[in-house]
């Protein structure tokens, strides 16, 4: 049990690639930390938008922390299914994009609004939802542009997978 909490710890002190402010554990990127009848570690990673380059560079961060942390036999491997979800992401880590000026991810709204629209992006500054989309895609292709019409501010938002 304490190899495990040791793990999670070294783990949530790896920064994601695209967005430093968030860890991987942040991101939910960490799906298990288990340790197997032999006593070695397993860690099951799910890499974020399919697509991302960083999926690469945050298997061979992982990799290194476990080494440098003194984990060199632990078990690395990559869960596809159930894909990630920004669901996964922790009340934390939207915190930590909030203030960092990037919109969090909303969750879908069920129901009739559903069949409308994409669900209203809130300014990460001023919290209005009179926000328009500038660009499906922002600084990286997991981030969608937006201006804020309250604030007049531009702002990146976390797309919602
Ligand atoms: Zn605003």
């Amino acid at each position: 049990m304490a190899a495990e909490r040791q793990v999670w710890e070294l783990l949530a002190a790896v920064a994601d690639p695209e967005i430093p402010v968030l860890s991987i554990v942040d991101l939910g990127i960490v799906r298990e930390v288990r340790e197997e009848a032999g006593g070695r570690l397993r860690v099951s990673i799910t890499p974020t938008y399919s697509g991302c380059p960083a999926t690469d560079v945050i298997r061979t961060l992982v990799r290194r922390a476990l080494d440098a942390g003194g984990f060199a036999d632990a078990a690395l491997e990559e869960v596809l299914s159930p894909p990630w979800s920004s669901a996964w992401l922790s009340a934390a880590g939207r915190e930590k994009l909030r203030a960092f000026g990037i919109a969090p991810p909303e969750e879908p709204v069920t129901g009739l609004r559903q069949l409308t629209a994409a669900p209203p992006v809130s300014c990460p500054r001023c919290a209005s939802r009179e926000t328009i989309r500038v660009s499906e895609f922002g600084s990286t292709p997991c981030k969608a542009h937006y201006r804020c019409d309250a604030c007049g501010e531009p702002f990146d938002y976390f797309k919602c997978l």
